[in-house]
């Protein structure tokens, strides 16, 4: 019998490693790619999956990093990103530094000389009606026919087309010796309980000590590309907020009314938010933070809080030029648009961010659209993986009204008993090591169902 192909638009990481993942399944593909004969802002060359910047996959510890633990659970899920990465590794440490141009070449070649595979070069405005079967994989500079079309379907407010992104902080590395829980003026609102929000307090003398430094701070520049980035008044740098006047944050995001600091019983001169960022409870983001302060800048100042002088951060602020839809709202949990399920989303544009994160949403849009085609039933990864840590926080876990961009980080996954036979900072590398081991485990069960999906 002859199977009628997965359309996959877009041939960078995601689309890449979808198409790999469906033909490897004994499931033809037609990937449509418009570098050839359109050009994005800042791709090079036609090849696939090209590298736009770093040529770094980060680390490749699999114990204790969670983008090494997601590198080895694409190796086991035969990853063709993965295998051409490894193919073309330059030294790094302990990271996966790729040659750019080889690792590319080789992607290209395998994907050119599969027999189920076929590459069109086109721009795809939309996918026409008789594709039943697509995967939208196109990344932070999709096209903007096809994204205002998709932001049509799943709604005006539903795609962005940049990111603004405050940090993110581990829950169990602040100080609630001085932070506490409240919501201003103790309301409760419709999910809440009235102490929804972490707080950390400032003093007169710490707070302008804070605004001197973020002042100073080295920033990043845009892109040229970008530089007509918008800054909307409800996204606005926060280094940009605090040089309109020193008091400008203690009205805005820093504001201090309506909260308590049970320590003294009195209202704060400054005080700093953060709210609940995952359903699991485990990440917090940093209330009206977006920031364009270097990394490093940003762990060292935002360490000056009272409360976060040890805190670890899950993501650090940005604000870029990206394409990426509201998934938790608009997608399923395999993939797929609501409003329109022949559609799936891969990659970047689902809201994951980073090379490797978006060449494994490409193997799981892959592999569910595949065994769609074949007719066979399948279950998504398990949340206690890497893969599956991802897949829960874009379709459901991640707070639909604050969603940004996350690359995967072990605050994504679900907890495990502490270890005991270990004290101190080892106790969180042995932690790591626990989820690292429970997710290798998991991923090796849950490949098991497609061995028998293709044999079928
Ligand atoms: C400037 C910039 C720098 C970045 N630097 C890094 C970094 O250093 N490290 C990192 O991990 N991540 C980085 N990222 C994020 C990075 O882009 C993504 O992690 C990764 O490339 C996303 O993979 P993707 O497959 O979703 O998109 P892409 O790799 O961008 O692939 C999408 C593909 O879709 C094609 N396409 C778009 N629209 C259409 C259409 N309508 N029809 C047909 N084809 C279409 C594009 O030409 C492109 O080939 C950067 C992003 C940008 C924009």
């Amino acid at each position: 019998m002859t199977l009628k192909p997965v359309h996959i638009i877009g041939a960078g990481l995601a689309g890449s490693e979808a198409a790999w993942q469906v033909a490897q399944m004994g499931v033809p593909v037609v990937l449509h790619e418009m570098r050839g004969v359109r050009m994005t802002d800042a791709h090079k060359t036609d090849g696939c999956a090209e590298l736009v910047c770093s040529n770094s996959f980060r680390s490749d510890d699999v114990h204790y990093n969670a983008v090494g633990l997601l590198h080895e659970e694409m190796r086991r899920a035969g990853s063709l990103i993965m295998a051409e990465g490894d193919k073309s590794a330059v030294p790094a440490g302990g990271a996966l530094a790729v040659d750019r141009d080889a690792f590319s070449q080789g992607v290209t070649e395998k994907l050119t000389s599969h027999p189920l595979i076929s590459i069109r070069r086109e721009h795809i405005e939309f996918p026409p009606d008789d594709w039943d079967s697509v995967i939208v994989a196109t990344g932070p500079l999709t096209s903007v026919e096809l994204a205002k079309k998709v932001q049509s379907i799943g709604g005006e407010e539903q795609l962005a087309f940049f990111d603004a992104i405050a940090p993110i902080v581990h829950k169990d590395s602040i100080d609630f010796d001085i932070a506490w829980m409240q919501s201003r003026y103790d309301k409760s609102g419709p999910a809440g309980t009235g102490s929804d929000y972490i707080n950390c307090p400032m003093n007169k003398e710490q707070y302008e000590a804070f605004i001197a430094e973020l002042l100073a701070s080295e920033k990043t520049e845009f892109k040229e590309w970008e530089s007509n980035t918008p800054y909307f008044e409800g996204c606005m740098p926060i280094e940009v907020m605090a040089s309109r006047g020193v008091d400008t944050l203690r009205y805005g995001p820093m504001k201090p009314v309506g909260l308590t600091d049970p320590r003294t019983n009195a209202r704060c001169h400054a005080v700093i938010q953060l709210r609940q960022d995952n359903a699991l409870g485990t990440l917090y983001n940093m209330v009206g933070f977006q920031t364009k302060m270097k990394y490093a800048e940003q762990t060292r100042v935002f360490r000056m809080i009272p409360g976060l002088q040890n805190a670890e951060f899950a993501r650090l602020g940005g604000l870029h030029r990206n394409t990426f839809i509201n998934s938790p709202r608009l997608l399923n949990g395999s993939l797929q648009m609501k409003a329109m399920p022949r559609l799936r989303f891969a990659g970047q544009i689902t809201g994951c961010e980073g090379y490797v994160e978006s060449a494994a949403v490409g193997i799981m849009a892959g592999r569910f659209a595949a065994c769609e085609r074949l007719g066979v039933s399948m279950t998504p990864p398990p949340h206690t993986t890497a893969m599956g840590s991802i897949l829960a926080h874009i379709t459901g876990g991640g707070n639909a009204d604050t969603f940004q961009p996350m690359n995967v980080n072990f605050g994504l996954f679900p907890p495990i008993d502490e270890p005991t036979h270990v004290r101190g900072k080892e106790r969180g590398r042995e932690r790591k090591k626990m989820l690292a081991l429970r997710a290798i485990n998991d991923i090796d069960n849950w490949l098991q169902q497609f061995t028998a999906a293709k044999a079928a």
